[in-house]
């Protein structure tokens, strides 16, 4: 078997993507039935943590002052650490050979071919831009939460109502759409579909922390000059538009260690990805084997060390989920309700408030 990531690749994509589909349909039927107020047979699955990086951030901070992971959301903590890690010895690895949201966005790409062959580049100017835009993104949540937010802090959001359910938070989010939303998601559809890579290179703040830690990386593209023949190919087919020919070591922040250069060159040797100048090219399926045995053994090691699961029991699951389902129930109610007697409605609460209020002031004077 040629150790080409054509080969490789695409599976170690899809093996990552089925494993968050399995979580996030798990994590559903877990959401479906504790909303009804029947606690489910099966523990809420843990790896949604991995979709709160907010919260893996402050949970970073809070190891870090404390020396202890906390047990709100654990296994957001560890997988975010072992995200960031695996940047120290394949780059930006991860976007390409573990993230759904990479997976989907390269796929969505590819797939405009069967509506037309063009391809839109962003101009030089606006590319440049954009593509700091993640890095403030990212820099924005790192200054606010390792600057700006004291220790108490860190504690009161880890304890809050919001924290300890962002993840119900983030699946209602998605559930029960806002028309802003629906709209910001169909762009970034949309604009994927046009420009390569559209939210990894540009939006992606995580792709940002990643390009960073990833500068400090051993592995990286080597070109020999002697035995390129400057053709080009890989640079049309590298997903980071970076210009390789122009360099001997790729040390861009944008270079995802996808490898694809090294499978579109022509001339054997003239691209390695490799740890030492000089020495032979990691294959392919090693990269695959590393990422499927880092992921799967760093979860074991959290499982058996108790830093996997949270906390939280899951009855303060069921009544956050059936308050918070009233809550948007009445919502919807009133989203459908005349205005009039919308009006009305707001009005007499207003009353039977004000009411509540008077009797509870004249209980509290006869008691004086
Ligand atoms: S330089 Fe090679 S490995 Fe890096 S992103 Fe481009 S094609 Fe992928
Ligand atoms: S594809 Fe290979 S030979 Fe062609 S420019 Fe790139 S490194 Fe050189």
């Amino acid at each position: 078997m040629k150790p080409y990531p054509s080969q490789a690749r695409p599976w170690v994509q899809i093996l990552f993507l089925l494993v968050v589909v399995f979580i996030g349909a798990r994590f559903y039927l877990f959401v479906s039935s504790i909303e009804k107020g029947v606690i489910p047979d099966f523990e809420r699955p843990a790896g949604v943590e991995a979709f709160l990086p907010i919260g893996a951030l402050v949970s970073l901070k809070h190891l870090l002052y404390t020396g202890t992971i906390n047990r709100i959301h654990p296994s957001g903590l560890v997988l975010f650490l072992m995200i960031i890690f695996t940047a120290v010895f394949a780059k930006k690895g991860f976007c390409s050979w573990v993230c759904p949201v990479g997976t989907l966005s390269e796929y969505l790409y590819k797939g405009r071919t069967f509506l037309f062959q063009k391809h839109f580049k962003m101009p030089a100017l606006p590319d440049f831009l954009l593509r700091a835009l993640k890095y403030v993104i990212a820099g924005f949540f790192v200054y606010q939460i390792f600057y700006r937010m004291p220790i108490e802090g860190i504690e009161q959001f880890i304890q809050s109502p919001y924290n300890r359910f962002a993840d119900i938070n983030m699946l209602k989010f998605f559930t029960r759409m806002s028309a802003t939303t629906f709209v910001v998601l169909m762009s970034l559809f949309v604009l994927s579909i046009l420009f390569r890579h559209f939210w990894c290179r540009y939006l992606c703040p995580y792709g940002a922390l990643l390009g960073l830690v990833g500068l400090l990386s051993l592995g990286k593209i080597h070109r020999d000059p002697s035995h390129c023949t400057d053709c080009g190919k890989c640079e049309k087919k590298c997903p980071g538009m970076i210009p390789i020919r122009q360099k001997t070591i790729v040390h861009s922040l944008e270079c995802s260690a996808c490898l694809t250069c090294i499978e579109s060159c022509p001339e054997k040797g003239a691209l390695k990805f490799t740890y030492y100048a000089g020495r032979s090219s990691l294959p392919a399926a090693i990269m695959a084997l590393g990422f499927i045995l880092f992921f799967s053994s760093g979860i074991t090691l959290a499982i058996v060390s108790d830093t996997w699961q949270n906390e939280i029991p899951t009855q303060a699951y069921v009544n956050y989920a059936v308050s918070m389902n009233r809550k948007l129930n009445s919502i919807d109610r009133m989203d459908g309700m005349d205005p009039e007697k919308m009006q009305k409605m707001i009005l007499m609460m207003k009353r039977l408030q004000e009411q509540k209020a008077g009797m509870q002031d004249s209980q509290q004077e006869k008691g004086d």
